[in-house]
């Protein structure tokens, strides 16, 4: 064979191998074989010193043909191999978009916040206060600031967990009066609060009691704050959370923290005071305390109590909660038994 036809031969070969590469690894070897530093062209071309000086540029137009038509179709077989590859690839990463999609759990709020929340929006909207109270409370101010000195009888009313002699877990949301009373500057008008939080006492858990659970302390101080004051508010919270057709009954009871002090029940919701278990066939449900402020109360926050007057409640979200929702059991509150807790999403 003469140049010209190695040349040709090489041709033929580098085409029709060509033809069958199927990626681009082998593409990109075929080249260097053929065409590279040390390929089979550059071995023909080494020839070219035996030939005259008329047949030289001739082999060089072939050669410099044949890189030129390679050049082209391995460009457009390149093109070819990769195109395939993104085909290959879309068609295994394809996404059915009319597959339904994974459900996301949704959280919610606990029945005992949504609880709080409503009464807090309901106060709001009387112009209200909400202020926040400590868990670890002082005896100074869980009992002695409510009226409760160290040898008083209804101390034992509640059993209380002590951490010192001095220090304990608050039994009651109540002192939180004191201490919004001690902070409150008077002479810029009167305080109206709602102190919610929870509470402690060593109550053994059953299905109405527990040795946590929640209240809302409510206070109003001012001049001239009367029972009519603590009647009016109490009449529209309750009708707001229960119904406008409730009816409220006023009991004469005893807290040292109030003088007089009183229970509040409200007519049945259930059965409108015919009688069912949910009022005990009574036809009222008890409710909350109340009652003005015992003058004792005032007169330790530095207030005059022939000048100052005001009222005072607690409510429970457990028993609010519990009547509202047919919740027969306290327990669930605490127990974090997601099948209870989602039936108040
Ligand atoms: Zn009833």
């Amino acid at each position: 064979m003469n140049l010209q036809e190695k040349i040709e031969d090489l041709r033929k070969r580098t085409l029709s191998d060509l033809l069958s590469v199927a990626d681009e690894k082998t593409l990109n070897n075929l080249r260097t074989v053929m065409l590279g530093k040390k390929g089979e062209l550059t071995e023909i071309l080494k020839g070219m010193k035996d030939l005259t000086n008329e047949e030289r540029p001739v082999i060089g137009a072939l050669a410099n043909a044949f890189r030129d038509e390679f050049g082209a179709k391995f460009e457009a077989k390149k093109l070819e191999i990769e195109q395939a590859v993104m085909n290959a690839a879309l068609e295994s990463e394809s996404l059915d978009v009319t597959l339904p999609g994974k459900a996301q759990k949704k959280g919610s709020r606990h029945i005992l916040t949504q609880t709080q929340e409503e009464i807090e929006e309901i106060f709001l909207g009387m112009g209200y206060e909400i202020v926040d109270g400590y868990e670890v409370e002082t005896d100074h101010y869980n009992f002695e600031r409510m009226n409760l000195p160290k040898d008083h009888p209804a101390r034992d009313m509640q059993d209380t967990f002590y951490i010192t002699n001095e220090v304990l877990l608050r039994t009651h949301t109540s002192p939180m009066q004191a201490r919004t009373m001690d902070a409150h500057d008077f002479s810029k008008g009167g305080l109206r609060m709602i102190a919610p939080g929870r509470v402690y006492r060593r109550d053994t858990d059953d299905a109405t009691h527990s040795h946590q659970f929640h209240q809302i302390e409510g206070l109003v101080v001012d001049k001239n704050i009367t029972m009519a004051d603590l009647k009016g508010t109490l009449d529209l919270v309750m009708k707001k959370m229960f119904g406008q057709e409730r009816e409220l009954r006023w009991r004469p009871s005893y807290f040292p923290f109030t003088e007089p002090s009183v229970e509040v029940d409200i007519s049945c919701f259930k059965c409108g005071g015919k009688g069912c278990n949910v009022c005990k066939h009574t036809g009222w449900i008890e409710i909350l305390g109340a009652g003005m402020v015992h003058p004792n109360v005032l007169e330790m926050s530095g207030l005059d109590s022939s000048v100052y007057s005001g009222f005072a409640f607690g409510l429970g979200q457990e028993r609010i909660a519990m009547l509202r929702y047919g919740i027969n059991d306290i327990r669930g509150f605490y127990q974090g038994d997601v099948r209870f807790l989602e039936q108040f999403d």
